[in-house]
């Protein structure tokens, strides 16, 4: 830790501020949509080096979870655990210049909000059952596990975790399905959400996409290896080129027999989260069958269209807005400027106590080149709008540099409501545009126009719309979910006073 981040923290210790409060401010300004996780999974017919294996497509798949890392493997009939707080480099480094004989091992990276930052909600979980061993690692969320908790519990079930994964392995424990593979298709009959898993039991390893496929899910093969994985990019790393990604409601097992493929009973309509597309998944992945690069570009170019020419630059909030940036300046015919640059080494380990201090986290991170702003209208692009923090932060540090106007274009519709498929979206209550119209938001951030992506020009971006999620922006959810009584009063609330539309 450096010297800054110690005097910080005394900082913070001397004016008795609460540290956690602090973090989760802090995140805030890096941050303001977190993803749950990501997974991945190895098998190998020959023994190799699963758990160094395993730190590759971790460490590709770093941006789907930030706070803890973990792997679990088998050797010598015996389950292995290893999990941490913090990032793959941290936790799993030790794995790199260990030679671990191993076929097969699952691993997870975390992001905390649900459950808490808390060593015991890292994953994978593992277990002993009546069913075997199993350790498992989950990205998603299980949308009725109150329900299922709250039944579990008051039937004298214990919980170690205060993360919805753990039911998982209660379900399939409890069944009264004495082999494995009833009692997981038994559970997965059970739980409604968001679960793309990786699960070992004893010597097999399964992994499941949901039959709604919210998260994507990949499997590839070379020889007798196979590699399960949250994104395309985590099996490149491993220059696995045969691979596709699992259907929605398929679950596969892989032994020493080899691969076996079946679909769960369950049907529901595709619901993919378009989020994937907008902002989560990593611009070098295909996710849903699509190229995550070309999807953004393809919703900067539809902003461009519905705006003509405002600007003399465009310029994108690094790194989330640079694809959907070069669409948009391609379209409109506008020169593209990196006038936003990004220091990689402002990470998230450290905390700032005042409003002031937090416009400094944003300037650590993002700073302004003048001499492509200065006197320019620009039009700045970034993929959604959350709170504003860091949107009113930004304009500011672009008027400071000079510039004439700022414009300002979300790649994605209006956040107004929750998602209860693994995404830590904040409450209503907190997002911005449950309280402003894009006019009034331009006014409180000082902008000079604010636009966004209306659902129908996103949906135009997609190839099969029809087969994605839209629930955060719509507020229609594809089956029943838990919305507080709170928030519900918030949208009557909203309902009533706040106006659709752009301003421009
Ligand atoms: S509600 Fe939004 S973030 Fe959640 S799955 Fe649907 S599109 Fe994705």
């Amino acid at each position: 830790m450096s010297t800054v981040q110690h005097r910080l923290i005394d900082c913070v210790t001397e004016l008795s501020i609460d540290r956690s409060a602090l973090r989760l401010l802090y995140r805030d300004v890096q941050q303001e949509l977190g993803h749950f996780c990501g997974i991945a999974g190895i098998f190998s017919l020959d023994p190799i080096n699963v758990p160094e294996q395993l730190f590759f497509p971790l460490f590709s798949i770093q941006h789907r979870g930030q706070e803890s890392a973990g792997i679990a493997y088998r050797r010598a009939n015996e389950t292995v655990v290893y999990k941490d707080l913090g990032m793959v480099s941290q936790v799993l480094a030790r794995y790199l210049d260990r030679d671990i004989s191993s076929h097969l091992g699952i691993g997870h990276v975390r992001y905390s909000t649900h459950g808490g930052n808390k060593l015991e909600n890292a994953q994978p979980i593992h277990v002993r059952s009546n069913k075997g061993e199993i350790a498992l690692a989950h990205n998603g969320n299980i949308s009725n596990s109150r329900a299922i908790q709250k039944e579990l519990f008051d039937d004298g079930s214990i919980f170690q975790t205060s993360s919805d994964s753990e039911l998982i392995l209660h379900l399939i424990s409890r069944s009264r399905r004495a082999d494995f593979h009833g009692a997981l298709v038994d559970t997965l009959q059970r739980i409604e959400g968001a679960f793309s898993l990786v699960l070992m039991h004893n010597d097999t390893l399964m992994a499941v996409r949901d039959p709604s496929g919210f998260r994507p899910l990949f499997i590839g093969t070379k020889g007798g290896l196979t590699v399960v994985a949250s994104e395309s990019c985590a099996l490149d790393i491993l220059h696995i080129c045969d691979y596709r990604e699992l259907k929605p409601g398929e679950l596969v097992r892989v032994d020493s027999r080899g691969r076996h493929h079946e679909m769960l009973s369950k049907q529901l309509p595709t619901r993919q989260c378009v989020f994937e597309l907008i902002y989560f998944a990593r611009p070098d992945s295909t996710v849903f069958e699509t190229s995550v690069y070309s999807s953004r570009k393809r919703m900067g170019a539809e902003l461009a269209r519905a705006d003509g020419t405002i600007g003399d630059v465009v310029i994108p909030v690094p790194d989330s807005g640079n694809s959907a940036a070069l669409g948009y300046a391609e379209q409109a015919g506008i020169p593209f400027e990196l006038g936003l640059t990004r220091n990689h080494y402002a990470g998230r380990s450290f905390i700032l106590p005042t409003k002031a201090a937090r416009k400094l986290a944003v300037r650590m991170k993002l700073h302004p080149i003048r001499d492509v702003i200065s006197g320019k209208r620009v039009v700045l692009v970034d993929d959604s709008l959350v709170r504003g923090t860091t949107a009113k932060i930004l304009v500011a540090l672009m008027k400071e540099a000079g510039a004439a106007e700022v414009h300002l274009r979300l790649s994605s519709p209006e956040i107004r409501w929750p998602c209860f498929f693994g995404i830590d979206i904040p409450t209503r209550e907190e997002l911005i545009s449950n309280h402003m119209n894009a006019a009034e938001i331009a006014r409180a951030i000082g902008a000079d126009s604010v636009r966004f992506l209306s659902i129908e020009q996103l949906q135009r971006c997609l190839i099969q719309p029809s087969d994605y999620c839209f629930s955060c922006f719509s507020g229609r959810y594809p089956f029943a979910v838990p919305l507080a009584d709170a928030q519900l009063e918030i949208t009557d609330a909203v309902c009533a006073t706040t106006h659709t539309g752009n301003t421009s």
